[in-house]
């Protein structure tokens, strides 16, 4: 009987741990990112040592995004606030004005990195080329992290170093395929203007977007003058973020004549398998491109 109780006991112990990621201790730092990609790569350098959520769920994109009641309570919990600035994620700052979460730590990870201005106005998509990411994104991380807590600092650097290989590993194999699309055909025509540092990094040129502001449909005239770029331009395909509705993405396509819509790039949020991870992102949205301007 008694070894029937200690079984019991034993049982009722483990499913009280399985409730909680063996990765993520009761003890760990509490970092809240604005969106689900910075989660990934802050989970990546922090390890075991760290939780980080996002602010805003996977599908979900920043610039329009409309803070919910729980954020304030996420923001409240979090040791460390991780945006990426530049325009990005501004409603973070509405909801910290508000006051919650005012006095916590904050990372912005686009403070410093030089940026490109699209229209007058610098563009935050830093993330799109891999480069920047270990460049300014993982020493930023760990600086963070161990200034909260210095007893992770070597294990948060030796994290993000092999994600930083990991970094070079998908650099060189996206580079790969993209030489599979003839260079006249390295032109894309995006639904917001996501891929300015995307685009220099991997030898694209830009020829549109169709959302200049996002939350703001483009006009009839704004809509016609894109078709003709398009058309002078001979782009095969359009592609559209899945954080967006693809209705002007196809509007466009048929009238500009063509035929090759891709409607599930990811670029500010994770989304299903295999996009689920930011190294996964990378790879599916290269795997959508390359088929598409081939
Ligand atoms: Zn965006």
């Amino acid at each position: 009987m008694r070894n029937l109780l200690a079984a019991g006991l034993l049982a009722l112990a483990l499913v009280a741990c399985s409730g909680r990621p063996s990765s993520s201790p009761s003890s760990a730092l509490r970092v809240v990112t604005t969106t689900t990609v910075f989660a990934d790569i802050v989970q990546k350098v922090g390890g075991s040592r760290v939780v980080a959520t996002s602010i805003i769920p996977p599908g979900v994109g920043p610039e329009d995004y409309e803070p919910k009641p729980d954020d304030a309570v996420k923001l409240a919990d979090a040791q460390l606030v991780v945006s990426n600035g530049v325009g990005l994620d501004n409603f973070l700052d509405h909801l910290l004005a508000s006051g919650t979460g005012g006095e916590t730590q904050r990372l912005v990870l686009g403070d410093g990195i030089p940026t490109i201005t699209v229209d007058g106005e610098p563009n935050p998509h830093f993330w799109l080329d891999p480069m920047l990411v270990k460049q300014f994104y993982l020493p930023a991380i760990v600086t963070s992290l161990s200034a909260i807590e210095p007893g992770g600092q070597a294990l948060y650097q030796a994290n993000a170093d092999d994600y930083a290989a990991q970094l070079d590993t998908l650099d060189a194999e996206l580079k790969a395929r993209i030489d599979e699309i003839p260079a006249a055909n390295r032109r894309l025509v995006t639904f917001h203007d996501a891929f300015p540092y995307f685009a220099r990094h991997f030898g694209f040129e830009l020829i549109g977007v169709i959302l200049a502001n996002v939350g703001q449909d483009p006009s009839a005239a704004e809509l016609a003058a894109l078709v003709d770029k398009v058309k002078a331009a001979h782009v095969n395909a359009v592609f559209s973020e899945a954080q967006f509705s693809p209705r002007l993405s196809e509007t466009l396509a048929s009238e500009a004549g063509i035929t090759h819509v891709v409607t599930t790039l990811y670029n500010d949020a994770l989304g299903p398998p295999p996009a689920d991870t930011y190294l996964g992102l990378m790879r599916w949205n290269v795997g959508q491109i390359v088929p598409a301007l081939k």
